[in-house]
């Protein structure tokens, strides 16, 4: 590295620490004025003591001295105006936000996988090394980068590719927690370092309506996204059976929200918060709530959450029972074992679900088991699937995973005869049998987190204090009306 290089690393160092000082008291938009009445200020003090020791000659020639500091002043002002334009016009990610919505420019999105590193990750999208460098730093300015995780959205604003050449980036942005935004955008000079929270606006949207033949071919009809009718199946799952539970006349209310920015950009997909059913005589209030530990979990009013049945056959086809848990002879080893577990033989391939709400524990190769993963839930209870194919690309160990979510792929790995998975359910370290009801129980939010729910879902939902009520309001003898 030149000393001409290394002069320029440091001069766009002091000035992103700049940059930051005045953000952290507020007043980055001023920092030029501030910095230029400082400059003027200093300039004064220091001169007025030669102006007051100055000889008489001198003294009637200081009005001219005065007016060349004023020029010299003026002149810095003049110049940092020029670079105040450059910062708060060129340097705005809703613009990049707006281009995006217009056309102008693309919008990439790229998830963090496991293995993934920022580094890694723009030298794939062929970011040109001064460039990257550049990204790390004033990124690094502002967190830790190891806290970008698997799952993290990355979101890279680039020049329209003129044929197979990658256009150049302009900004990348991450939502940090929700609604914070962080953000590196290049400027002339290098790569500006941006952040700012509560940015990103929630908008809540509500759809109510009846049902008439089945409750997925109602919610879509009447305008609930097809991600979100997903969402609702999951989330009364092992409550209510969608199947034989719901009838003509029965009324279902959904709210779901979507964040954005801005610049208009909508971020991270719709995420169901209410769901209401009125099933015949039967009534279901449940609210969307993150836990300390960043697991969603449907509430009812109460801020209690059922008991909750592990899946059976956690596989998204018709698994046949190959071998049940218990005492068996071994098809490989040929002699009794015990079957820890049961195996479901199902074509490869075929996707693996969770079997309950949790956390990925263990994540790889584990001896006879092959592929495995191990996910601990509530309760103490474990699960473990075995022989897989392969993992779904993002998960890792730490993983938050919910119900019925794809984990990863059936296949014949390690000490097996076909395809299959060997699923496991443990609890406190004994394994249990995974074809009876093994309840993980239910959960009720007490003290200052019963506050902080109660707070938002009354906010959320106009009924919430009938909701909580849990008592039974008369059914009117028409299509009921509990929309309103
Ligand atoms: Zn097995």
């Amino acid at each position: 590295m030149t000393w001409k290089k290394k002069a320029s690393k440091m001069w766009q160092r002091t000035r992103i620490l700049r940059y930051l000082g005045y953000k952290r008291i507020g007043l980055e938009k001023a920092r030029n004025r501030i910095d230029a009445s400082v400059l003027l200020i200093i300039v004064c003090v220091v001169s007025l003591p030669l102006f007051l020791h100055a000889p008489k000659e001198a003294r009637d020639a200081a009005p001219a001295q005065i007016g060349k500091s004023d020029q010299v002043a003026e002149a810095v002002h003049g110049d940092l105006g020029d670079d105040e334009v450059v910062e708060e016009q060129k340097v705005s990610l809703s613009e990049l936000e707006k281009r995006v919505a217009a056309g102008e420019i693309e919008l990439r999105v790229r998830s963090f996988e496991k293995g993934d590193s920022l580094l890694g990750i723009l030298t794939k999208e062929k970011v040109p090394p001064a460039d990257r460098a550049g990204i790390v730093d004033a990124l690094g300015l502002m967190i830790d980068l190891r806290t970008l995780k698997p799952g993290l959205q990355m979101f890279l604003f680039r020049e329209k590719s003129a044929g197979a050449a990658s256009g150049d980036l302009l900004g990348v942005s991450f939502q940090i927690k929700g609604t914070d935004t962080i953000a590196v955008l290049k400027e002339e000079s290098g790569w500006i370092p941006f952040s700012e929270s509560g940015r990103v606006e929630t908008i809540n949207s509500r759809v109510t309506g009846f049902v008439e033949r089945t409750f997925s071919g109602s919610a879509k009809q009447a305008g609930v996204p097809d991600g979100v009718v997903g969402q609702v199946l999951s989330a009364l799952d092992g409550e209510v059976d969608f199947a034989t539970d719901i009838q003509a006349g029965d009324a279902f209310d959904v709210i779901y929200e979507t964040k954005r920015t801005p610049g208009g950009l909508e971020l991270g997909g719709k995420q169901l918060v209410f769901i209401g059913l009125k099933l015949g005589k039967r009534e279901i209030y449940r609210y969307a709530w993150t836990d300390g530990a960043g697991l969603t979990t449907f509430y009812d009013a109460r801020g209690l959450a059922g008991a909750k049945i592990i899946m059976k056959r956690p596989v998204k086809a018709r698994a046949r029972l190959s071998s049940g848990y218990g005492y068996r002879r071994h098809p490989v080893l040929g002699f009794e074992v015990f079957h820890s577990g049961v195996d479901l033989a199902c074509p490869m391939n075929t996707p693996i679900v969770a079997a309950a709400d949790g956390t990925i524990v263990q994540l790889g190769r584990k001896g006879a088991y092959g592929r495995y993963i191990r996910i601990r839930h509530a309760g103490g209870y474990e699960t473990a699937y075995g022989h897989m194919n392969g993992y779904r690309q993002d998960l890792g160990v730490r993983s938050k995973i919910k119900r019925g979510e794809v984990i990863g792929y059936v296949g014949n790995s390690g000490r097996s005869t076909g395809p299959h998975v060997h699923f496991e359910v443990w609890r406190y370290g004994k394994t249990l049998h995974p074809g009876k009801d093994n309840a993980i129980p239910s959960r009720q939010l007490s003290g200052f987190e019963l506050e902080q729910f109660v707070s938002f879902a009354s906010g959320l939902h106009a009924d919430f204090e009938r909701h909580r009520v849990g008592r039974l309001p008369p059914i009117p003898a028409e299509r009921p009306d509990f929309i309103e």
